[in-house]
């Protein structure tokens, strides 16, 4: 018997449908042709996607011929929990996963017909930055970023360093074009790819190879996407190779919710997949199943100005529930400590239990600071998602490369950031010479710096440098393999650190001698963090549960490679979310502050500075903003309040604030209840005292 028969035999087909509407059940069931699913936030689009999933299984195709397509990897994690306990271990087969995900898995498999090697490397930002600096001959990063964003465009846009200077509109964009040229050349000697290339490349790799075309267009049984809305042209035409002719697709999105206009996403996409599907069964969800009325009122008022790409209206029958709060505030640390008092009240008055129910949403990175200030003082635990992570921090991820380098000698970026940094007069010019040399014979860089045949293109000092390099690694492995317990893996890391002269190179290359002194406080908080699971005194790394007994640095070097899974576990923690509003799309909290909400950061900037709507751009940008309140609104079940203060900080000036016009635009009505927490904390606190004196027994 085959295991999907064994499945249907147990019965998922009962159980499977009966948490879908019908609307969701006719998407679910469609099978055999195009499907997009339009509607409106918390109407159970994602929940279409995982059921049917389950639904795909269920009739027979076999799980690997499966792709869902999240936008991140905490919701392709998310997805993957819900799929398992809709069909149990057959959904570990399936692949879900983003874009970037599915773009290294075709090319890991199929990129050597572009000339790469299966172990190719992905550089993340900082990486580019590094590079972009060297190939623009820079030492500026700020520049460096704008060259990165204009050939992250291009990249997006199909083009190539080529065909973006033959479209140049002036000699800035002229020379980063020439600029790009040189980036690319360094990335191919370099073998490694940027996360633009991993949608990108997978797209020629389709366009130009027809043997690989049909080989995934064969392989794939369905593909299914989430948050259809913000994908872009170059996902768009990836998708199209991918499904091909048959069309088997199932796309869920909301236009109001397209909120990555910014980073290339169109709208286009929704508009073409009628043309390019005539035979596209559409379907429109209406109930909201996430929040209350009053919520679902606010924000269906908020997108009303919009212009619609599709009209929808959506309902909810969770009842009125309470009203949405508008918290009015001084400043910026008044704020957060009314919002801090709101959080802690509904706590008190038993609305909301945990912490993980409650979440702060703001417009910008730099917002969460007094939100954190605040939640510390209170002692309430919170996690900033969305920023940057302790790991994504430089100074970290220079000490990640290392030990990635110790574990894996092919990690050829690991090979270059450590070579590097700090600098050991091991220049481009060598690093080129050796990567030529590796993709000419099949190397890495590591192996092909031990090659007899290296002094043909390199001079012998030029060699006996990079000898000296490469046997300092082995050395370095070496001892990290027998350095067990937290005291010697401590010392080792110091030794270590002092060998490279890490510290003197932070003070070297932060010209403000403060952030160099954070930058080593890190540095030391990492060395502590790694000695402590030496030393077995936490057992668990990255979702990798150690046995308790001590490890050697070496094998817990080895969980670091895992750790972008701490984020995707961070989920099960019960404390409180700050949160960018981008990075919020697609959840939900029981409870949820809008913070920030002043003209100038919700909406950013949207005018020139005389405040005149200057042009159709603006006005454009100015709908993304409004589509991102409407996110933010509707990521809330049972309670909303929405925060705004008089002055806010712009660069280091206090500045007079204004209410953000979506406040407005959200039309509350008398229902609409100005409070101020910390009154309603203080009187719950006396009550409970009340309670309390009057429970004791009497002395
Ligand atoms: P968003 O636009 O924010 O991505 P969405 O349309 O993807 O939202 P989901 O996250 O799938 O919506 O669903 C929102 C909430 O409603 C979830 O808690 C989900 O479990 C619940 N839900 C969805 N469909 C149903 C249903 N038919 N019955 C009960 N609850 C449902
Ligand atoms: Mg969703």
């Amino acid at each position: 018997m085959s295991s999907t028969g064994a499945l249907s035999q147990v019965g998922i087909i009962r159980p499977l449908m009966s948490g879908l509407n019908l609307a969701q059940q006719e998407a679910v069931n469609y099978m055999h042709g195009p499907c997009l699913v339009l509607a409106g936030a918390g109407s159970g689009k994602t929940r279409v996607i995982t059921h049917k999933v389950a639904r795909l299984i269920q009739s027979g195709m076999e799980p690997r011929r499966i792709a869902a397509i999240t936008f991140t990897n905490k919701a392709a994690a998310e997805m993957r929990e819900r799929a398992k306990s809709l069909v149990g271990r057959e959904a570990k087969e399936v692949v879900i996963c983003t874009f970037h995900a599915l773009g290294v898995r075709m090319m890991r498999q199929d990129g050597a017909a572009l000339g790469l090697k299966p172990q190719f490397s992905i550089l993340d930002t900082d990486d580019v930055t590094s590079i972009l600096k060297d190939a623009g001959g820079t030492t500026d990063a700020a520049t460096a970023r704008q060259w990165q964003w204009a050939i992250s465009t291009w990249k997006n846009q199909g083009l190539n360093a080529a065909q973006a200077e033959a479209q140049a509109r002036d000699d800035n964009e002229r020379v980063t074009a020439r600029i790009m040229a040189r980036y690319e050349e360094r990335l191919t000697a370099y073998q490694s790819v940027d996360f633009d290339d991993l949608i990108g490349l997978p797209l020629k790799l389709l366009r130009d190879h027809a043997d690989v075309r049909e080989k995934w267009q064969q392989g794939l049984g369905h593909v299914l996407v989430d948050e259809y809305q913000d994908t872009n042209a170059t996902q768009y035409e990836l998708l199209k190779l991918l499904v091909g002719e048959r069309g088997r697709i199932t796309a869920v999105g909301d236009d109001d919710q397209s909120i990555y206009g910014w980073r290339g996403a169109t709208l286009d996409n929704l508009r073409k997949l009628p043309q390019d599907y005539p035979t596209l069964k559409v379907v429109k969800l209406e109930q909201n199943y996430r929040s209350t009325s009053a919520i679902l009122r606010a924000a269906n008022n908020v997108i009303q100005p919009n212009p619609k790409l599709f009209p929808k209206t959506l309902f909810s029958e969770l009842g009125e529930g309470e009203p949405v709060r508008i918290v009015d505030c001084d400043n910026e640390e008044h704020e957060a400590e009314r919002i801090v008092a709101r959080i802690q009240s509904i706590r008190a008055n038993g609305m909301g239990k945990d912490w993980k129910d409650f979440a702060v949403l703001y417009r910008a990175n730099h917002q969460a600071r007094v939100f954190e200030q605040a939640l510390r003082k209170a002692q309430i635990p919170y996690k900033v998602s969305g920023g940057q992570s302790f790991f994504d921090r430089a100074e970290i991820r220079d000490l990640c490369a290392w030990l990635r380098l110790w574990v894996n000698n092919d990690d050829d970026p690991a090979f270059l950031r450590s070579v590097t940094t700090p600098k050991r007069g091991i220049g481009h010019q060598t690093l080129q010479a050796l990567g030529t040399f590796a993709s000419k014979y099949k190397l890495s860089l590591f192996e092909a710096l031990f090659s007899s045949s290296l002094g043909s293109v390199l001079p012998a000092r030029t060699v006996g440098s990079l000898h000296e390099f490469g046997r300092y690694v082995n050395d370095l492995e070496f001892r990290a393999r027998h350095t067990t317990g937290a005291e010697d893996a401590r010392a080792f890391l110091g030794d270590w650190l002092k060998d490279i002269g890490y510290e003197k190179h932070l003070y070297d290359s932060e010209d403000n001698e403060k952030l160099a002194a954070s930058r080593w406080t890190n540095v030391m908080e990492f060395c502590d963090w790694m000695a402590q699971r030496c030393g077995g005194q936490i057992d668990d790394t990255a979702g990798v549960t150690l046995a308790s007994e001590k490890k050697n640095l070496l094998e817990v070097a080895q969980t670091i490679s895992l750790l972008s899974t701490i984020s995707e576990r961070e989920q099960d923690q019960n404390v409180v979310t700050l949160s960018t509003l981008h990075a919020s799309k697609g959840l939900e909290w029981p409870h949820v502050v809008l913070a920030g909400c002043v003209e100038g950061l919700l909406p950013f900037k949207p005018e020139d500075e005389a405040g005149k709507i200057v042009d159709e751009s603006v006005v454009q940008r100015l709908q993304e903003e409004r589509r991102l309140m409407y996110v933010g609104i509707t990521r809330a079940q049972r309670s909303l309040a929405v925060s705004w203060s008089r002055k806010r900080k712009k660069g280091r000036e206090m500045v007079a604030a204004m209410p953000s016009r979506f406040i407005a635009e959200m039309a509350l009505d008398k229902s609409t209840v100005k409070e101020d927490p910390r009154e309603k904390l203080k009187a719950l606190r006396a009550e409970f005292a009340a309670r309390k004196a009057a429970a004791q027994p009497a002395t």
